[in-house]
């Protein structure tokens, strides 16, 4: 009876090395019979990423356009290649999203980041609020609450007092 390939759930026919013709070949070059499947499984995700990206700046066609490219948030010339977008961020871990921390920033390195959905969706919040806040001002806001009011505040930023409760009391920009 002929031997099976040792990779799980590959049902070829040994070929050496206790490993089927396709893996063994990977062993070959890589020194890892799963090189290319794992890696191509990582990478799927930032590439996904980094194309919803591209499509929100540059496809004026895309349902959120106006929200990014539509308001002039740019993609950096570094990023605009895939290798090079991969090599700052890495791999997207499960579950996360590509965020940009000032959300009036462009996506370059420096402004990007993976976050949960749920932070996320914080960040975009300040758009009810009327506008969205930079992380710089978000600082200023909290250095200024303990000796101003809050209603002042909202004005001087043009945002709703709530918006100034929930960043003095870190409900949202929790990280900023
Ligand atoms: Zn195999």
């Amino acid at each position: 009876m002929e031997k099976i390939c040792s990779v799980k759930e590959c049902k070829n026919i040994v070929h050496g090395r206790g490993l089927c013709d396709k893996h063994y070949k990977k062993w070959q070059r890589y020194k890892d019979p799963l090189y290319t499947q794992l890696h191509h499984k990582t990478n799927t995700r930032s590439y996904s990423s980094w194309e919803h990206m591209n499509q929100r700046c540059n496809n004026v066609n895309h349902k959120h356009y106006k929200h990014y490219g539509g308001r002039g948030i740019k993609i950096c010339e570094r990023w605009k290649d895939f290798k090079k977008f991969y090599a700052d961020m890495g791999d997207r871990p499960k579950n996360l999203q590509l965020d940009r921390i000032d959300n009036n920033g462009n996506y370059e390195p420096g402004n990007c980041r993976w976050v949960t959905s749920k932070i996320n969706n914080n960040n975009k919040r300040h758009n009810i609020y009327g506008r969205k806040l930079t992380i710089k001002q978000v600082q200023e806001i909290r250095k200024l609450y303990p000796t101003h009011r809050q209603w002042w505040i909202a004005k001087r930023y043009n945002i709703g007092r709530q918006a100034v409760s929930d960043i003095v009391n870190y409900k949202t920009w929790k990280y900023a």
